[in-house]
């Protein structure tokens, strides 16, 4: 009797020991949004081909655990961002457009709100707006993701504890017609709201114990500067983790939840920006690092799933004009996105009609994008961008290309598929696919996902869950 009652008491504390060790007590999600595999192997590949300094570091892409998932949303083949986000955050599919609701629109309840009541310490962040569809999947329940205003007030309820991003969209209800303004809910719940790059520190000096710190708008309102565009005094997708990370670790005995969304990637992607996407990925993995980092001195206790929401683009390596061969080092010559490139070339030259001249464009192409110079151009190909350059900077009579983040004239237009052909990588659209993404994990509990198959987009917050023991 003794001896039964010693062995079921070993299997128990075998069982429970062997749920604690699994059980992480630190969890990073990270999504690059529109991150295919063609994304993540155009961005190998370019530590493979050049000499960039990070190429030596520990990237995403390496971790132990790796696996497939499938994006198509209850009603459509390729899914949009919504319906992406709350699969991932709620474990539900659902329609297009809609955020954390089910098909029925009946409100689900997300993995980061399921750990904020487990006790745990919950940060939310994306280098493109707040209340856009991925962030939002995490702590809003909308039927319609172009509800902005009122996504953006559930993040004031959510009472999330470190909340970062671009901006918000209609911050003051000009769209959706009801006059407010958010900032003055968050600061109503509790929110020390903070701007710009020092943001993090100014929160820290006023010792706060919820933060919304949102950029200091220098570009754009819809999106933090793009990787390739960065300049010094901008907001980080790094900077976020990373300050997210000293924030919830602080704050939170219990363990923390933090979501990480690289946005960039999904816009450029659309944009069919084939340098702009590898800088924009490799951004994401050092944001990525900085939570590895945090792993290596919590092995036990941490667990990092990376993944996308879609694929963006139909990104893909390799192109008729030049079947076997690539040229990722001429990603380091070009030195502007596709939206620089617009803003600051066509619509600085415009203003100046003295600039206006094919020599300038051609100066221009060569100094910033390396096109003419260390990325040698054939006569034709000089031929055909001269005339694109007359019809479209100096007579204006080509139509313009419309993407779903921005318009550009045909000349931009002319350049960056150039780009992308001298690069050696294709575009099939300027949406989304329905290619599958690959998911990279590290850490514990990790296992669980690597005996599992070919996982679908709502697995992973389930998973997740069980592995945390949430409710
Ligand atoms: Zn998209």
């Amino acid at each position: 009797m003794k001896k039964i009652w010693l062995i079921s008491l070993l299997f128990t504390t075998l069982v429970w020991s062997a749920g604690t060790a699994a059980a992480p007590k630190y969890v990073f999600f990270f999504i690059g949004d529109g991150m295919g595999v063609g994304q993540v192997q155009s961005l190998r590949t370019y530590y493979k081909d050049t000499d960039d300094p990070d190429r030596s570091l520990q990237h995403f892409y390496e971790f132990p655990v790796t696996s497939l998932i499938t994006t198509f949303s209850y009603d459509d083949d390729m899914t949009d961002s919504a319906a992406a986000g709350t699969a991932l955050a709620c474990g539900k599919k659902t329609r297009n457009s809609m955020l954390g609701m089910d098909a029925d629109t009946v409100a689900l309840t997300s993995v980061a709100k399921r750990m904020k009541q487990a006790g745990r310490g919950v940060g939310i962040m994306s280098s493109v707006c707040l209340n856009d569809a991925t962030p939002g999947a995490f702590y809003a329940s909308r039927p319609n993701r172009g509800d902005y205003f009122e996504i953006a007030r559930q993040g004031a309820a959510s009472e999330f504890d470190f909340l970062a991003g671009a901006y918000f969209r209609d911050p003051y209800g000009v769209k959706a017609g009801t006059p407010g303004n958010v900032f003055a809910e968050y600061e109503a719940a509790g929110y020390t709201v903070v701007r710009g790059m020092n943001g993090y520190d100014d929160a820290v000096a006023a010792n706060a114990r919820r933060i919304l710190w949102l950029d200091a708008d220098t570009v754009s309102e819809n999106t933090i500067n793009y990787a390739i565009d960065a300049r010094n005094n901008d907001m980080t997708l790094p900077g976020m983790v990373e300050a997210a990370i000293d924030h919830l670790y602080k704050n939170y005995r219990k363990g923390f939840f933090i979501m990480a969304e690289g946005g960039g990637i999904d816009h450029l992607s659309h944009a069919n920006d084939a340098a702009g996407v590898i800088h924009e990925t490799k951004e994401f993995d050092a944001a990525v690092r900085l939570a590895y980092e945090f792993y290596r001195q919590h092995p036990k206790e941490t667990l990092i799933v990376v993944t996308a929401d879609h694929e963006t683009g139909g990104l893909g390596m390799g192109i008729k004009e030049s079947s076997y061969k690539q040229h990722m080092d001429y990603v380091q010559h070009v030195t502007a996105s596709k939206n620089a490139f617009w803003s600051e070339f066509c619509k600085s030259i415009n203003n100046d009609p003295l600039n206006l001249t094919w020599e300038n464009a051609e100066k221009f192409l060569a100094d910033r994008m390396g096109l003419g110079s260390v990325i040698p151009l054939t006569t034709g190909e000089k031929g055909a961008l001269m005339t694109v350059f007359q019809t479209s900077v100096i007579d204006k009579s080509a139509s313009k290309q419309h993407t779903l983040y921005a318009d550009f004239d045909a000349f931009t237009t002319a350049v960056y598929k150039l780009l992308s052909t001298k690069i050696g990588i294709g575009w099939t659209t300027y949406s989304h696919t329905g290619n599958p993404v690959p998911l990279f994990i590290i850490g514990a509990g990790a296992d669980r996902f690597a005996s599992a198959g070919w996982l679908d987009n709502t697995d992973l917050s389930r998973i997740i869950g069980e592995l945390c023991n949430l409710k």
